[in-house]
């Protein structure tokens, strides 16, 4: 056993036997703490309790109140002041775990000392054993991300990679192959390019530019199929619409599942994944778009993992969708926001999927399905097709239109994932077990460019703008 190692043993059979112990979480460099070690018996003595439909989480200790807010990113003191997390609570679970350093002054604990992570409390102590399940994560360094909007067509087979990070995969290209190029950014000091594939599955991949230049060459970006979808999308926006649904006629036995990842403070639905990934084994169709949102993925570490290993193993098809990093969830939503907040926020999205090794997908979903011509007109013009959905599934037995109707053949079907409508999950389970039939295909499947033009011409004889 060498020192360091000894050192370690030697606190901590001092700390088990002299004061109450538990592990601090480490992620991206700060150290949290489970809110349960910290309000337990042993250390601050208090409770917690989940509030307000899941987004506030009352603290009541022996001598002041706290509520957690908006899902983990603030903190009202008992004066009523708030104060704003520049690293927001992270959730594991059942479990919350907040920032350890501005915590102190709100919980009325001091820091005794970092290395090892020693807090207290009047006369109590609490040590922490440091877990960074983590640390060896390779993050990018993400840079310069700005879009980009042209066409190439492959002279050669190339490499393109799915995935980088823990979970990378590359799949090789064939010649002829015609990608649309929607990104360029700096990953690790090295520029690559986002690009989607000019077909019906419209995949996105990460490739070096260098590679790109020396294996293809350029061609007429209008005169694509995604092209074709962006004047669809055009179309519809100007009745404030986005893509709801698939063509019918060949989609009549599959609906696509989309699952939206808001911020929460509940568990992840991993029920609902172990569905699809029964669904798969069973050897049907098994196909889920993920609607990320930055606040979930940066409070949620360890269920997108959890995902990505999922994809990763092949349980079913994944693919990645935009649905905002801020996520309002009242008044006016995205239609509140300048087009320039949109698209900065757009693109702090697409920076943190980036540096988790994820190529951002193709399709966006607006938060709480809200939506103008102005709005829709901007993520639109960053080469992302808006997507609605036909069926809201925890809505859907109140037959409610447009959203909140049964599922059909060509349906695009919205269960949330994050925990936040367990009612839809079950719903949907339901409904699943009651319709074998249906395969889950791919989202991309549904964003035809002809269906979604059929559809505006069909609103536009109805609203004259
Ligand atoms: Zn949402």
């Amino acid at each position: 056993m060498n020192h360091r190692l000894l050192a370690a043993a030697i606190v901590l059979q001092f700390c088990c036997a002299a004061a109450w112990c538990a592990d601090a979480l480490r992620f991206r460099g700060a150290d949290y703490v489970s809110l349960k070690d910290l309000t337990g018996e042993g250390f601050l003595n208090g409770t917690t309790e989940l509030t307000h439909w899941g987004r506030h989480i009352v603290i009541a200790l022996p001598d002041r109140d706290l509520i957690v807010e908006n899902g983990g990113d603030r903190i009202r003191d008992r004066d009523g002041m708030v104060h704003h997390f520049e690293r927001p609570i992270l959730v594991d679970g059942e479990e919350w775990f907040v920032p350890v350093e501005p915590c102190a002054p709100l919980f009325g604990y001091e820091i005794v000392t970092t290395d090892p992570l020693v807090l207290a409390a009047d006369d109590k102590r609490l040590e922490l054993g440091r877990r960074d399940p983590f640390g060896d994560y390779p993050f990018a360094r993400v840079e310069r991300l700005r879009p980009e909007w042209r066409a190439a067509r492959l002279t050669r087979s190339l490499e393109v990679s799915a995935r980088r990070g823990r979970y990378a995969r590359s799949v090789a290209l064939p010649g002829d192959t015609v990608l649309v190029v929607r990104r360029t950014v700096w990953l690790d000091g090295v520029p690559w390019l986002v690009v989607t594939i000019d077909d019906e599955m419209l995949e996105s991949f990460l490739v070096e530019a260098d590679r790109l230049a020396a294996s293809s060459t350029g061609i007429d970006v209008e005169a694509t199929r995604i092209a074709r979808l962006f004047a669809a999308a055009r179309a519809l926006a100007k009745n404030e619409r986005a893509i709801r649904h698939g063509p019918r006629d060949r989609l009549a036995d599959s609906v696509a599942l989309t699952s939206d990842l808001c911020w929460s403070l509940r568990p992840c639905e991993s029920r609902l994944y172990d569905m699809v990934a029964e669904r798969a084994a069973a050897g049907r169709t098994a196909s889920v778009t993920q609607f990320v949102t930055g606040r979930w993925m940066q409070q949620y570490p360890f269920a997108l993992d959890d995902l990505l290993r999922r994809e990763d193993r092949g349980d079913y098809h994944q693919t990645w969708g935009l649905h905002s990093w801020d996520h309002p969830k009242s008044g006016n939503f995205m239609n509140a926001w300048y087009p320039a907040s949109l698209r900065g926020d757009t693109l702090a999205q697409e920076k943190l999927m980036l540096e988790w090794g994820i190529a951002p997908g193709i399709a966006y979903r607006f938060p709480g399905l809200i939506h103008d011509k102005t709005r829709l007109e901007t993520i639109i013009d960053l080469a992302l097709v808006p997507v609605d959905c036909e069926s809201w599934v925890s809505g859907m037995r109140t037959n409610r239109p447009p959203t909140r109707i049964d599922a059909r053949g060509g349906s695009i079907l919205l269960v949330h994932g994050n925990g936040n409508e367990p009612g839809g999950v079950e719903r949907f389970a339901d409904w699943s077990v009651a319709n074998p039939e249906f395969d889950f295909a791919p989202l991309a499947l549904f964003l035809d460019p002809e269906s979604a033009m059929r559809d505006a011409e069909a609103e536009a004889v109805l609203v004259v703008d």
